[in-house]
């Protein structure tokens, strides 16, 4: 352990960092710092994927959540009052459950007195409430208000909790460890509480009709399921969608076009378009703009 008793901001993120957990910083006021004039652009850097690719400091929030070190001394300088944060979810093998005060310390005694909380790395709240730490579960637990029980909120997955030694802004009281000192925790949510939070995925269900059997080329057969299962008003353009898969697979000779019309035109006839629409030949309608696009491609 490279500090033993921590202090400063840079002292914490340390330890954070060796416990495997992904730091940044928020406003004194708890509120994510400001994006840059780019990056504040709606439409600009939308998705999660962009957000964690974005290589500014600070920007998008707890989506610039790192354990880099020379990263973190940059936005601490960069930001002397700011508060340290992590990064809660998978990427730092956290699930917090997180309790607010008063209503919360009530909804937390009746779950230990239900069994469900299992005694765990713990830091107590500017505000007077808790914040316990467990491994992460696997597969998504997504964050959500209250989603433990009354004033008791889950931060996992998209989520993140302000950490020791930042002060909130509201009581001046300072984050504390239990303890005094962050430790990564070493056991998993109760299995009841798992699944309280962490409801079993539903599987999508995927129809594909008898008819469609003589359809073996497994990606086609991949397009075509996708059609049969769009939505309503989005199935013409999950029918342009495949199509343009379809057209860039008969550029590339895996499979003949006549093969990849009477597929896509079946399962368009299937969920109700028209010919006109969808088209008459190869070359017309929905499925012919979409494989002359792939083609191209
Ligand atoms: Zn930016
Ligand atoms: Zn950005």
């Amino acid at each position: 352990m490279s500090v033993a008793d921590p202090v400063t901001r840079r002292e914490f993120a340390e330890i954070y960092v060796e416990n495997g957990w992904k730091v940044f910083v928020l406003s004194p006021s708890k509120v994510p710092v400001a994006n840059c004039e780019e990056c504040a652009q709606p439409g600009y850097h939308d998705t999660v994927e962009e957000k964690e690719a974005c290589t500014c400091l600070t920007c998008h929030a707890l989506y610039a959540a790192t354990d880099d070190l020379d990263s973190i001394d940059a936005m601490l300088e960069r930001h002397p009052e700011g508060l340290l944060a992590i990064r809660t979810g998978a990427v730092s093998n956290l699930v917090v459950i997180d309790v607010d005060p008063p209503e919360g310390l009530d909804t937390l005694q009746r779950m230990k007195a239900h069994g469900v909380i299992r005694e765990t790395a713990a830091q107590r709240t500017g505000s007077g409430g808790w914040h316990l730490f467990y491994q992460h579960p696997g597969g998504k637990v997504l964050s959500g208000a209250g989603k433990a029980g009354p004033k008791v909120d889950v931060k996992s997955d998209g989520g993140y909790v302000v950490a020791a030694p930042s002060t909130h802004p509201r009581t001046g009281q300072p984050y504390r460890w239990l303890w005094d000192f962050p430790t990564a925790p070493r056991d998993h949510l109760h299995p009841r509480l798992r699944a309280h939070i962490q409801p079993p995925e539903r599987p999508r269900q995927t129809i594909v009709p008898r008819a469609f059997d003589h359809v073996s080329h497994t990606r086609l057969r991949g397009l075509v399921e996708t059609v049969l299962n769009s939505q309503q008003g989005g199935r013409n353009d999950a029918l342009h969608w495949a199509a343009c898969k379809a057209g860039e697979m008969v550029a590339a000779g895996e499979i003949p076009e006549a093969l990849a019309y009477d597929a896509l035109a079946a399962a368009a006839e299937h969920i109700g378009l028209r010919a006109s629409e969808y088209g008459t030949s190869p070359h017309h309608g929905t499925i012919g703009s979409g494989l002359r696009k792939g083609a191209r491609a």
